[in-house]
């Protein structure tokens, strides 16, 4: 990071910051550190510590922290004083964005989508899809997934099946179904055959949906991958019962499974796509929905927002599919690091026998704790250790790894070391309780 002069930590500025910010706050709770600085895969602190971040945003920082290549662009951008703030006014940034996007992600891939610009958190979009899909069929029911995860506003949280949010929001959450996601009841139950034959079946009690929403990933709900041939299922099922297909690659979208879309690799062709997170690649708010033409059936203005499309974040995601998706190079290493991450994880897990799973696809992998506890206590040690690193899954069980896809080998490594460490010593304070 270069030569970097440290100050000495803010007295009190913790505790401070404590005293102003509403309770709600989470993250500053597990990590407790005043984070001044960043850059690709470390954060440090006021004080002087180093870490690594095993936790990139939550999956908003794909391309790390600061990506320099990124940052040109957006300084090049402000020194120009072109338009950062249009509502959804055109803009050359809009339509750079929209060209290169359509250019090098959807017909390399075969896709064709139509762009709607949302508000800018991922909640936004979601809520935009789940509208326009209600809006296309003239149906109110939504299919949703065990665990799955989509946000906290009130049509994406009815979306979500964690009880803990459900409950804050202290308001009914109608309007969605939810069924059992991929391997929900171990590996020998089709869960995609029992939700067909629910919804063709019409007296299950369950009214025909205007979509089935669901993540290739469960980010949030644990790590859960679907397999190909279950995602596949639920695509058809969704034709079949006239119910829009939603892909909500929120966050594992943008190259986090190794492909730019997470659902590549099942070869699909959702109806719907969602992307917020890392799409800006540099942290900046922006998220959209990929709509197929046929589907984008929305009046003029029907559907607004004050922050759709910040040409800032435009500018930054133009760049990170300049930089990263015009060649192989970038998603072959992802998928690289993914295997080795993968190995190294095995390795751990098969040395403590049969009580860790690792599950997740490409560099969104976890590691399934036989305990909560052991995953709360590893967690903690590696933040003393320096290395940042959640827990997710329906009890917090499962530790989540989600390094900046841009990591170099030697970092992705020390921060293995550390979190194999803390996890030696989280179980050795286990067994001496
Ligand atoms: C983070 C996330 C969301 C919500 O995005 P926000 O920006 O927090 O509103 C929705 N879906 C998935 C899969 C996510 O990971």
């Amino acid at each position: 990071m270069g030569e970097i002069a440290i100050k000495p930590r803010t007295i009190g500025a913790l505790e401070k910051l404590e005293a102003y910010e509403s309770n709600v706050r989470s993250y500053s709770r597990s990590f407790p550190a005043l984070f001044s600085r960043a850059r690709g895969s470390f954060m440090l602190s006021n004080d002087g510590r180093k870490f690594i971040d095993f936790l990139s945003g939550a999956g908003a920082l794909n391309y790390g922290h600061n990506n320099h290549g990124i940052k040109a662009a957006i300084d090049g951008y402000l020194a120009s004083d072109a338009v950062v703030h249009g509502l959804d006014m055109a803009t050359p940034a809009k339509l750079q964005f929209m060209e290169t996007f359509s250019s090098v992600i959807l017909r390399e891939r075969n896709l064709q989508y139509r762009f709607q610009f949302t508000g800018p958190t991922g909640a936004s979009a979601v809520e935009a899809a789940l509208k326009l899909s209600r809006k296309v069929t003239g149906r109110q029911n939504v299919i949703s997934f065990t665990r799955g995860f989509h946000g906290m506003s009130l049509g994406a949280l009815s979306a979500s099946g964690n009880r803990f949010y459900r409950a804050a929001s202290n308001a009914s959450l109608p309007g969605v179904t939810f069924m059992p996601y991929d391997g929900y009841f171990g590996p020998s139950v089709d869960t995609a055959s029992f939700l067909r034959s629910l919804l063709l079946d019409e007296s299950s009690g369950i009214d025909s949906p205007a979509a089935i929403l669901v993540e290739t990933v469960q980010g949030e709900g644990g790590l859960n991958a679907a397999s190909k041939e279950w995602l596949q299922s639920i695509q058809g099922i969704a034709r079949d019962v006239g119910a829009l297909f939603i892909v909500d690659d929120i966050q594992m979208g943008c190259g986090r499974t190794g492909e730019f879309f997470s659902f590549e690799f099942a070869d699909l062709s959702p109806d719907i796509v969602v992307l917020s997170k890392s799409l800006s690649g540099y942290g900046l708010p922006l998220s959209m929905l990929l709509i197929k033409e046929g589907f984008d059936v929305w009046r003029p203005g029907e559907h607004t927002g004050t922050f759709r499309g910040n040409n800032l974040a435009l500018v930054s995601a133009t760049a990170a599919i300049d930089i990263y998706w015009r060649t192989t190079t970038f998603s072959d290493g992802v998928q690289r690091m993914g295997k080795l991450m993968r190995r190294r994880l095995e390795a751990i897990a098969s040395r403590h026998g049969n009580s860790f799973a690792v599950l997740g696809r490409g560099m969104a992998l976890g590691l399934d704790c036989p305990t909560p506890q052991i995953a709360a206590t590893t967690a903690r040690k590696a933040f003393e250790k320096g290395l940042i690193v959640e827990r997710c899954g329906p009890d917090d069980q499962v530790v989540k790894f989600l390094p900046a896809l841009t990591i170099d080998l030697e970092t992705l490594h020390e921060g293995l070391q550390i979190f194999e460490e803390s996890l030696a010593e989280a179980l050795k304070l286990e067994k001496s309780h």
